[in-house]
């Protein structure tokens, strides 16, 4: 897995460059919360369910039809979320989706298993640059700060290069359209 810190911050970063118009701090709020929920799974491991099984960690809380499922749930509860349901079942679809995404690009443990329950066949990236997280117990070993590391070069950084990118733009925009408000005006004044 990638670390419980790192699965809420590509749906942070989104959500800074997107801004409160689209995105009410709640639902913001909702999303990082699902972003972290498919890893409830590890609880699996207290049942004596295993790794590989579909209930197993990875398996169907990892999967599309849950990150939809959620994504239901959001739709139905989008009054407290201060939206629309459309954009709330997008939102939150998106931040659980985003968990299998990221574990999909660590290198190690088993793939995740996006098709369930369809397909059982657990998936990764071409591309696996991220260092996969030891669990709770390993996680302030060596191998725990190597893992973290590799989440700071390859997710954190670029994570806070979206956000600033995001606000950037939101901040000229904002400005060049406070600048040609009084023009317009002058431009209608009899
Ligand atoms: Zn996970």
């Amino acid at each position: 897995m990638t670390t419980l810190i790192t699965h809420p911050l590509p749906v942070l970063a989104l959500g800074l460059a997107l801004g409160p118009r689209l995105l009410p701090p709640r639902l913001l709020l909702a999303g990082l919360l699902f972003s972290l929920l498919p890893d409830a799974d590890v609880l699996a491991f207290r049942f004596g369910i295993a790794y590989a099984d579909a209930f197993g960690h990875r398996g169907f809380s990892h999967s599309l039809l849950f990150a939809g499922l959620t994504g239901v749930l959001g739709a139905l509860g989008c009054r407290l979320l201060h939206c629309g349901p459309l954009r709330a079942f997008c939102w939150i679809t998106l931040a659980s989706a985003s968990h299998g995404l990221l574990d999909a690009a660590t290198d190690g443990g088993l793939g995740v298993a996006w098709l369930w329950p369809w397909s059982e066949q657990r998936f990764f990236l071409p591309w696996r640059p991220i260092e996969v997280s030891p669990f709770v117990q390993g996680f302030f070993t060596q191998r725990g700060l190597d893992a973290l590391a590799s989440e700071a070069r390859w997710v954190w950084l670029p994570c806070l290069g979206l956000a600033l990118s995001g606000l950037a733009l939101r901040h000229f925009h904002a400005r060049a359209s406070r600048r040609s408000r009084p023009a317009s005006r002058r431009a209608n004044a009899p």
